[in-house]
């Protein structure tokens, strides 16, 4: 039984009052002995309302002290219970019609709203709009069915903002089992969410372009191969390299190489479908991939490529980065898909194939996947690895052919590289320069061939009849780009102590794509700071624009074969012949004419001026041996 506050005081003085009441009695009777005879049933009496007294002291004591706890233990849950209520989990407290009945500190924070806001209102008011009618009804099924629902949901805040919960809702029910209350407990979920975005952003995209990255391509090429097995219509994979990338990002630096990245991503975005999916494999190579073509394969090549054209013309349009207008173009590979008969790796790899073959034929163009293309592709892979040890073994040599002035005296010689292959025999620089500038192979290669050429020169320079000449060697622009290239060339110089007058380097036009300053600078710390000679090779196949020509510091330009081949029989090259002689004079240079071959060629090329020579009219390149002995000759050549 519980007492009341104002009756355990009643009864605490009540009896206390007859505790010393009695205690007064007994001393009275004890100090009046004429009264004894009725003490005994008295003094019984007292002891017995003593007794009495005492027990019931002891009860209300006990009771008041028990009183005291309860009202502790009360106010400690309640202290507990708002403690909890403001903890960092907001709460929202609503009757059984779902009108907010209380909220706390953390409801306030995370939705913006007040108390005194929200309180009679129903939680509607913080409703996102991106759940759909089915969502709620489920949520109302599992709380009327199960008394809770546990979940993730959008909200928005009272600035708008939206945000995601985890929400628990939880029914409260009376003894009658309905529900009286509910009560929703959450937490803002959106940190966590936003690192999960980012988490997904860094493994599925490209963190440059911000375009699919191979993994999230490939698992799309999954799902689009599935696709095609359902709707029976083809589709296709576009496969696309930048042609010369790598010598661009090495001149101008990383900072315009990604410049151009990202702008190559937004022209191709912008110039297939929504539904398409562009990605980036990583470094220049970018893919599309393309679905729901057609169902006839001739009809859904069409498409691929009108597409694939318009790609390239896209890609290969001039670049504004900064200041800098830069020129790149595409090689373009496509490979078709229908159904799932080929797996996925097989298809990309088609597709690469193709893309190589773009390359192979002369960059920025377009070309089909053919199977016979495969082996093609095989075979090369083979030969680089063959290319790795070809320096170390010992496979490669360099051949001499001979330079002649208009007297048909020798000036010189062009060194050009042979590769003895264990098994496959002689492979032709044609075959193998462009694998070795693909896997950068070209460099240790081009050191390898500057050192020979050197050591040569130092040879030469101990006799009389070789002392005079002039070896060039060719250059590849990657070679060129090399920071260090100068030094590396002062030194080869220095080491076997050659005239450096008598070391010519042919560069083909492809070295300007680095960027007109650093290249000029670079020419003319190898002319006036070393003192080597420079031949601009193969002219007029290139861009060969004339304000490059003018601008850098060339000796000697080099009319390409092509043009020499075709000047009898076709005017526009003889004129194109002609006009390269005369303008190389006005801009005081000399001229020398590749791939002569006939004494048609030699003569008509001698009335337009041309004073050097070279070609298979008056040698094959040869081996050293066979080059020296050549010299001894009273008349070079007429072979
Ligand atoms: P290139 O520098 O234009 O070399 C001239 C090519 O024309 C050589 O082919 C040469 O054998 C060939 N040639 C010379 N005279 C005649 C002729 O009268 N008629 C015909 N039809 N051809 C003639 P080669 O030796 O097969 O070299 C091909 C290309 O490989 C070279 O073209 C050059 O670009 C590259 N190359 C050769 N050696 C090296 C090297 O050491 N380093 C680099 N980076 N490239 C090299
Ligand atoms: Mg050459
Ligand atoms: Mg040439």
């Amino acid at each position: 039984m519980n007492i009341s506050k104002t009756n355990q005081y009643l009864w605490l003085v009540l009896t206390g009052c007859i505790f010393v009441g009695e205690l007064i009695i007994m001393w009275v009777l004890n100090a009046l002995p004429a009264l004894n005879p009725w003490l005994g049933s008295f003094v019984d009496a007292s002891l017995l309302s003593i007794f009495v007294a005492v027990l019931m002291y002891i009860f209300v004591f006990r009771n008041m002290k028990k009183a005291v706890a309860d009202k502790f233990r009360a106010e400690e849950q309640l202290r507990l219970v708002s403690v909890a209520f403001e903890m960092q989990e907001a709460i929202m407290i609503t009757d059984a019609n779902a009108k907010i009945l209380r909220v706390n500190r953390a409801f306030e924070k995370i939705t913006g709203y007040s108390e005194q806001e929200v309180i009679g209102k129903n939680p509607s008011i913080l409703g996102s709009g991106l759940h759909d009618h089915a969502f709620y009804a489920k949520l109302w099924s599992d709380l009327l069915s199960h008394g809770i629902w546990k979940g993730e949901m959008w909200d928005r805040g009272k600035n708008g903002e939206i945000y995601s919960k985890i929400a628990t809702i939880s029914a409260v029910r009376n003894d009658k089992n309905e529900t009286v209350q509910y009560i929703a407990a959450f937490t803002d979920n959106t940190a966590h969410k936003k690192a999960e975005n980012e988490i997904y952003r860094l493994a599925f995209y490209d963190a440059l372009t911000g375009l699919p990255n191979r993994r999230l391509l490939l698992d799309r090429l999954s799902v689009a191969l599935s696709a095609s097995a359902r709707n029976q219509k083809y589709g296709a994979l576009i496969f696309l390299d930048l042609d010369n990338f790598k010598t661009l990002n090495d001149t101008l630096g990383h900072y315009f190489g990604d410049m151009l990245l990202v702008e190559v991503a937004k022209r191709l975005k912008m110039s297939v479908r929504e539904m398409d999916t562009v990605a980036r494999l990583g470094g220049d190579e970018f893919v599309v991939l393309l679905e729901d073509l057609d169902a006839d394969l001739q009809e859904a090549s069409r498409k691929v490529a009108q597409i694939a054209e318009k790609l390239r013309v896209k890609i290969a349009t001039p670049y504004q980065l900064n200041e800098n207008t830069r020129h790149s173009s595409p090689s373009i590979g496509v490979c078709m898909f229908y159904r799932n008969q080929v797996s996925v790796d097989d298809l990309l790899k088609y597709a690469d194939m193709a893309m190589y073959q773009a390359k192979n034929a002369g960059r920025n163009r377009v070309r089909f996947f053919d199977p016979h293309m495969q082996q093609v592709v095989e075979t090369r892979a083979l030969m680089e690895a063959d290319l790795r040890s070809a320096i170390t073994d010992k496979q490669l040599s360099l051949f001499y052919q001979v330079q002649l002035d208009q007297t048909m005296q020798p000036v010189g010689a062009e060194a050009l590289l042979r590769w003895q292959h264990p098994t496959r025999g002689f492979v032709s620089p044609v075959d193998f320069i462009q694998i070795a500038e693909e896997s950068s192979l070209i460099l240790e290669i081009g050191d390898w061939v500057l050192e020979t050429a050197c050591r040569e020169l130092a040879r030469w320079s101990q006799h009389e009849k070789t002392r005079h000449l002039v070896l060039a060697i060719n250059i590849s622009a990657q070679q060129f780009m090399q920071t260090d290239f100068v030094e590396h060339v002062a030194e080869a110089v220095k080491a076997h102590q050659i005239n450096p007058a008598c070391l010519k380097l042919e560069l083909t036009e492809s070295v300007a794509l680095g960027g007109l300053d650093v290249v000029v600078t670079k020419m003319l710390a190898l002319k006036h700071g070393i003192g080597v000679t420079l031949s601009l090779d193969d002219f007029g196949t290139g861009y060969s624009s004339l304000s490059y020509l003018k601008k850098l510091p060339f000796n000697q330009i080099k009319i390409d074969r092509s043009f020499v081949r075709d000047m009898l029989t076709d005017t526009s090259d003889a004129m194109m012949v002609k006009n390269i002689i005369d303008m190389t004079h006005n801009f005081g240079m000399q001229v020398i004419a590749e791939g002569v071959e006939t004494e048609q060629q030699l003569a008509l090329l001698r009335e337009y001026g041309c004073l050097s020579y070279q070609g298979y009219l008056f040698s094959k390149p040869l081996p050293v041996e066979e080059f020296e002995m050549l010299l001894n000759k009273d008349a070079v050549g007429r072979v």
